[in-house]
């Protein structure tokens, strides 16, 4: 029975979490967020008898949406709600968002507050339908943390983290679809070898910068995991997350850095806007230390389709040849 014999009842579902939603916005945002349990404890019992065909997921982010295109091949139907350009940080669920969410089998997100605007409305979703944050079920011990405990949620700009995501993302859906295990097996095999690869190349290439010039500048502090696979020193202008104002105090502090090292080339992201850079740029060329942007890099959302970086794959190749192309 397809969810049209049911328009009442669609309705009904819907404005139940409209009401979620809006419900969630007014609480304080120090209200604790219940962390989405790893895929091992997810309940399954939602599932059908057997699973649908296509299985309907939606995604949040393009990252999250490329794993499980990779992951899912043709029993998957992906629907991904942040494009090209979108802040994950600052997003919020439209209620065209919320009426997908609510219609979906299953919801794969990013998690460790990602989506910073939707955590509460994830996890309270994750009551009705399998909820999978994909980042969530890697050890603590792999991860960074800032000075509260927060963990950052950056962790796609390791390669060889995100491939164990990858394999969360088959392991939710094997659960989901247990008819089809072998095929989400043999993809993510064929997923991971592509990522090896992948790893391989930002490695070789980056290990090209020489050792003075390898720091980056960034406008917000997303490229910690990236720094520390790939051995770059990195500084953001914003923290973890782009939800806080960059204080006068931090772009001066980053202004001295800069000069004192001598660093020519900063980052612009896609995804965040540049007006903290334009100052950080005034700031040394009023200390007599030109600096140029070095290339805008895609840090919390893929590219459009005609950029090259629409996929994982084209983002994280794009962003390794402008660093090296920018810092050598
Ligand atoms: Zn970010």
């Amino acid at each position: 029975m397809g969810s049209a014999a049911h328009p009442l009842v669609s309705f009904v579902s819907l404005a139940i979490l409209l009401l979620a939603l809006t419900a969630g916005c007014e609480k304080s945002a120090s209200s604790s967020i219940s962390a989405i349990p790893p895929a091992d404890s997810i309940d399954f019992t939602f599932r059908r008898k057997s699973a649908p065909q296509p299985i309907k997921i939606v995604c949040t982010t393009g990252m999250v949406a490329d794993l499980v295109r990779n992951v899912g091949g043709d029993e998957v139907e992906v629907t991904q709600l942040m494009g090209a350009g979108v802040d994950p940080h600052l997003y919020k669920a439209s209620p065209g968002d919320v009426a997908k969410l609510s219609s979906a089998d299953m919801v794969f997100f990013s998690g460790w507050h990602l989506e910073g605007k939707m955590s509460e409305f994830l996890a309270r979703l994750s009551a009705s339908r399998p909820s999978v944050a994909v980042a969530e079920g890697i050890k603590s011990e792999k991860l960074l943390s800032d000075e509260q405990g927060l963990h950052d949620p950056h962790l796609w700009f390791d390669v060889q983290l995100w491939s164990l995501a990858a394999a969360r993302v088959k392991e939710a859906l094997a659960r989901f679809d247990p008819e089809r295990a072998e095929g989400y097996e043999q993809r993510l095999a064929d997923y991971q070898k592509r990522l090896e690869e992948l790893d391989q190349y930002a490695r070789e290439k980056l290990a090209t910068i020489p050792p003075q010039y390898r720091v980056m500048v960034t406008a917000h502090d997303a490229f910690r995991y990236f720094g520390r696979a790939y051995d770059l020193e990195v500084r953001g202008i914003q923290g973890l997350s782009t939800d806080s104002e960059a204080g006068v105090r931090q772009i001066n502090e980053l202004v001295d850095f800069l000069v004192a090292r001598k660093i020519k080339a900063v980052f612009v992201e896609s995804s965040v806007s540049d007006q903290n850079m334009r100052s950080l740029l005034e700031g040394c060329a009023a200390q007599n230390h030109p600096v140029v942007i070095g290339g805008e890099l895609y840090s919390d959302a893929l590219g459009s389709e005609a950029s090259g970086a629409s996929t994982y794959e084209g983002m994280v190749r794009h962003n390794v040849d402008t660093i090296v192309k920018a810092l050598e």
